[in-house]
């Protein structure tokens, strides 16, 4: 279970109210019965419930099974797409191993309205079901050039160009490790601008996923994928 306090032995660990329907409810947990809870930063532990309450359950963390571990530090950049492919990309981006999903609004980005709430439920249960230890930040969209304008020039940048790119693992290889970001464009691609000005940015590397036309959320696993079979841990 995914939870936001502290977690250290004997320290009482409240969870949700939602969390304690699951619990109680689905799970039919009982006083003295045992799960694991992670919250990202002190790693994995062995919990007992203290109290189920009217209101909610009181768990008691009782010790550390599995010490924090964090997974390489590559974002996944997205232009905003209907929402049920975003959900898609967010839960594979955390089965994948990528640290943040940031969302883009880019000059053909036709936005579906997005819950920042459900994604971030996405991530949590995708990284329970993942075994990781840390869940992905989601965070709002923001326009591609300000993201651009804004660039840690020590990241480089996969951009996934449907429109030719040097083949995603060689040129993966070639640029190495350390700071990624995989950028995926939206269904009506990028502009030529946006092209244009990604080309020629320094730290990006363009790469192609292959010779056909992959829709977006089928483009962010592949893209995962090849980081991983490339680079990745
Ligand atoms: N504009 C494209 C077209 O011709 O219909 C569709 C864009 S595609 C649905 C969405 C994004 O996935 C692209 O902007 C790109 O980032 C990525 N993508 C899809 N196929 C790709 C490929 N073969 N190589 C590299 N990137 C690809």
């Amino acid at each position: 279970l995914h939870v936001t306090s502290d977690l250290a032995p004997d320290l009482a660990v409240a969870p949700t109210l939602d969390q304690s329907r699951y619990l109680t409810q689905v799970m039919r947990l009982k006083a003295g019965d045992d799960l694991l809870v992670f919250n990202g930063r002190h790693g994995e532990w062995r919990a007992s419930v203290a109290e189920v309450l009217k209101k909610g359950v009181i768990l008691r963390a009782e010790e550390q099974v599995r010490a924090q571990t964090h997974g390489p530090d590559l974002e996944l950049i997205v232009a905003v797409v209907k929402k049920a492919r975003i959900e898609t990309i967010v839960e594979k981006a955390t089965e994948l191993g990528a640290s943040r999903v940031r969302l883009a609004l880019t000059h053909r980005t036709n936005a579906d309205r997005l819950r920042l709430d459900r994604l971030d439920a996405i991530a949590e249960e995708a990284a329970e079901q993942t075994g990781r230890l840390d869940v992905p930040l989601v965070d709002d969209p923001v326009k591609l050039d300000a993201l651009l304008d804004g660039w840690d020039a020590s990241r480089r940048l996969m951009f996934c160009d449907e429109t030719g790119g040097a083949p995603a693992v060689s040129a993966l290889t070639a640029a190495g490790e350390g700071k990624w970001a995989i950028l995926i464009g939206p269904e009506g691609g990028f502009s030529p601008e946006e092209g244009e000005r990604l080309r020629a940015l320094p730290f990006t590397t363009a790469v192609s996923l292959g010779p056909r036309i992959l829709r977006a959320d089928t483009a962010a696993i592949a893209a995962l994928t090849l980081w991983q079979a490339a680079i990745g841990d």
